[in-house]
């Protein structure tokens, strides 16, 4: 395998045919690969006919599971580190045993796939071209809609995750937080046999969900809108320039109200003449 490394690996967030080849060459090939839960990725591997042996890193036991890596590095060995569903380290347990390899001074190295929120993104629809990815919002009330007001004036769509029996209270508070009109998209199940992606406003999901039991089962990413550019004032530009005109002569009043506006300078160039033209009395 080269130089000893530490590969942060991306498996299947469902479906178990999206990994990639690297993903599989890689697992088949590091001395050791350290799991989240064992039992889950030991499915993984049987189906992949994969034999390589597994060390449990969980949340709680992370700094010396990572200590252990380091040992067998220092050894020559390669490692590889996975977590139960998508990639290490996003909302899941990775970025402390990440650290902990590189500042040890071993490369670290990703091989990328699977993620539920890119997943979710993809097919939202949404053309934003810009997201904030949240996570998990806190599971106590009070701290979820605190969250939720400073989230939503942001401009642009946040990804958040959501637990199955939270998510109906989860939608209620973002109703709160971001008013019934904004959009949101439910991506439930990716990947999976009851895979489905429904957007609709946010006013509406509460009754979406009620329709059918079956819909607030399983797995979740909840998209939701940005608050959107505030509306732009159409007649700021000619306001700007009919006040600079009373002061100013006209190419420098294009200038600056271009400059002030963001309006095009031809065009205000050709509204001053017109406005020039008006107050002369020659319109
Ligand atoms: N590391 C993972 C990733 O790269 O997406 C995320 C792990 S986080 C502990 C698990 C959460 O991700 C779930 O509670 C759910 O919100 C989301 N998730 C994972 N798999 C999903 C799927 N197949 N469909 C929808 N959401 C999923």
């Amino acid at each position: 395998m080269g130089q000893p490394s530490l590969y942060v690996v991306a498996t299947p967030i469902g479906n178990l045919a999206d990994i990639t080849l690297r993903a599989l060459d890689v697992l088949k090939r590091v001395d050791v690969i350290a799991a989240e839960d064992t039992r889950v990725t030991v499915r993984l591997l049987g189906h992949y006919g994969i034999a390589t042996k597994l060390m449990a890193m969980h949340e709680h036991n992370e700094r010396h599971v990572a200590q252990r890596l380091i040992d067998l590095l220092a050894n020559g060995k390669s490692v590889a580190l996975v977590s139960d569903a998508g990639t290490p380290g996003i909302s899941d347990p990775g970025a402390i045993a990440v650290a902990l390899v590189r500042e040890a001074g071993y490369p670290v190295v990703p091989i990328p796939g699977a993620n539920a929120a890119i997943s979710a993104l993809s097919v939202s629809g949404n053309t934003a071209r810009h997201f904030l990815f949240h996570g998990f919002l806190p599971q106590q009330q009070t701290a979820r809609r605190r969250e939720l007001a400073v989230l939503s004036n942001l401009q642009y769509p946040v990804v958040f995750y959501e637990a199955p029996h939270r998510v109906v209270e989860t939608v209620e508070d973002m109703v709160g937080a971001y008013g019934a009109e904004r959009t949101i998209s439910v991506a439930r199940e990716l990947t999976k046999l009851f895979e489905t992606v429904h957007v609709c406003a946010l006013g509406d999901v509460a009754a979406w969900f009620a329709a059918d039991a079956n819909r607030t089962k399983g797995e979740f990413v909840l998209v939701v809108d940005g608050a959107g550019a505030p509306a732009m004032d159409m007649d700021m530009p000619r306001r700007t320039l009919e006040i600079l005109l009373r002061e100013l002569p006209l190419k420098q009043a294009v200038k600056l109200a271009a400059e002030m506006s963001g309006g095009k300078r031809n065009e205000l160039y050709r509204m001053a003449l017109e406005i020039k033209k008006v107050e002369s009395g020659q319109a």
